[in-house]
């Protein structure tokens, strides 16, 4: 038996010692992996959550993602440091905390990026990424009934779908995107995704389908898989540079739980870094900084970060009918019960049903931004109580390499994932080569 790391507390009686597969975080990437590696009866598998389980109303009706953006319920909260490319404002990062992770706080938009994208990640190094390579994926976890079978799967456990545009504004805003000239497309998973169309969303029956409703749901009750929710794994354990098991956060100590096999990192874009760093892995000089003992010098641990940023453009309308109808106590309330309890209604659906992939220079060989269309104010404009207010919201963001941004120098969330004294500051350092 391999000895105790030192410095670990294992008086406490620990429930469960040992899995052959540990994988940390139960987001898109863990659910799936739970389910999929849970599959072989022979191998056991422990899924470890620092959220809860993500259930009820809230995280069923598709237009409540707007309340899941801004609460903390489900959500990591981060606000970034002050960034001074964006007039030294902190931006808010939300992140979801919970089976499903992102999935269960996300705005369901069923886009998988270009073919070129991951042809783009496999010539930079990542063998295995290439669209050709990637494409049975998609197909294999799709469940996408009205989708042209070369591009879409069908039974698969992710169910995907697209509605019937639900308000008139919605085809003002492709006819308008025509009448600019732009392409129309209506597919954007197809194979002439620029241009304007309808977005796929993976809800199914008229509620969010979170990873974890896709994935681990249909693995419930295997005996060889655990599911752990409030489990906040602390650190990755390391013994002589490899990975033993993972840190346990357990009423204010350590614990440890070894695994058999393999310690999987599904934390997401922010946590895994952040958990290697932690653990010891990362770049040498800034864990020293912060008083981390380096077990693995790794300089791009944290850093290189691309996010696509969001600009929100609002224009009057003098069309009677916006959702912000829904403002009102009464309405939204009928609205959210009609879509839980019956999967219908203006609640069922995520409001952005349209946008477009465009090119901001026609030279370009590729569209580089992004577009979405809401008739009606953005989530980030409500406040209470509902005012009577009409207006369509137009957002659009940058989407592929130019938005390549270093760390965004987070982190300070309102919950900071862990309270040892290193967390903060080794995020918030981690940030980038100007740090
Ligand atoms: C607001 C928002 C809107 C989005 N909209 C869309 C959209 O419309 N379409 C789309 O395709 N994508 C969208 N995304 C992106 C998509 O949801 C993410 O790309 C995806 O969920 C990332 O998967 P992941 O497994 O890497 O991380 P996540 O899904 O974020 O999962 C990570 C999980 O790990 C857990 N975790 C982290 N650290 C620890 C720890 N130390 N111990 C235990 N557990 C831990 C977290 O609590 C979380 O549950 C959106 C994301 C957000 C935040």
């Amino acid at each position: 038996m391999a000895a105790t790391p030192a410095g670990l507390d294992l008086s406490f009686p620990l429930r469960l010692r040992e899995a052959d597969f540990i994988i940390v975080g139960a987001g898109a990437a863990g659910a799936v992996l739970a389910a999929r590696l849970s599959a072989d009866p022979h191998v056991s598998v422990l899924l470890l959550e620092a959220g809860g389980k993500a259930r009820g109303p809230l995280f069923s009706v598709p237009l409540m993602t707007g309340v899941l953006l801004r609460s903390t319920i489900a959500n990591w909260s981060y606000v970034t440091e002050p960034e001074a490319e964006l007039g030294a404002r902190r931006i808010r990062w939300p992140r979801g905390k919970g089976l499903g992770g992102s999935t269960a706080i996300n705005g369901m938009v069923y886009r998988r990026g270009l073919p070129s994208d991951f042809d783009g990640w496999a010539q930079a190094g990542l063998p295995g990424w290439d669209w050709t390579s990637v494409q049975p994926s998609f197909l294999r976890s799709e469940n996408n009934p009205d989708g042209d079978p070369r591009w879409h799967g069908r039974g698969g456990p992710l169910r995907v779908s697209r509605r019937k545009l639900g308000h008139p504004l919605f085809g003002a805003f492709l006819a308008a995107a025509s009448a600019a000239g732009h392409p129309r497309t209506e597919d954007f998973n197809g194979p002439a995704p620029e241009g304007a169309g309808p977005y796929d969303f993976t809800i199914a029956a008229g509620r969010r389908a979170s990873t974890a409703r896709a994935f681990l749901d249909p693995a419930e009750g295997r005996p060889n898989l655990t599911v752990i929710t409030r489990a906040l794994v602390t650190r990755i354990a390391m013994e002589h540079g490899r990975a033993i098991g993972v840190m346990l956060a357990d009423r204010g100590r350590e614990r440890l739980v070894r695994a058999g096999r393999e310690v999987i990192l599904c934390g997401g874009t922010v946590n895994s870094p952040q958990t290697l760093m932690l653990s010891g892995i990362g770049p040498a000089e800034q864990l020293r900084r912060h008083g981390v003992a380096v077990v693995t010098d790794l300089p791009g641990v944290g850093r290189n970060l691309q996010d696509h940023l969001l600009i929100r453009v609002m224009h009057a309308t003098n069309a009677p009918d916006t959702i912000d109808r829904l403002r009102r106590i009464d309405r939204a309330a009928l609205a959210a019960l009609q879509a839980w309890l019956f999967g219908t209604g203006p609640a069922a659906s995520f409001p952005i049903e349209v946008g477009g992939l465009f090119r901001s220079q026609p030279d370009l060989d590729l569209p580089d931004l992004q577009a979405s269309f809401m008739p009606g104010l953005s989530s980030a404009t409500i406040r209470l109580p509902f005012a009577g207010m009409s207006r369509q919201t137009f957002s659009r963001c940058v989407q592929r390499a130019g938005a390549k941004s270093h760390w965004l120098r987070p982190i300070q969330g309102r919950r900071p994932a862990f309270s040892l004294a290193t967390c903060q500051p080794c995020l918030t350092a981690s940030s980038c080569g100007r740090a």
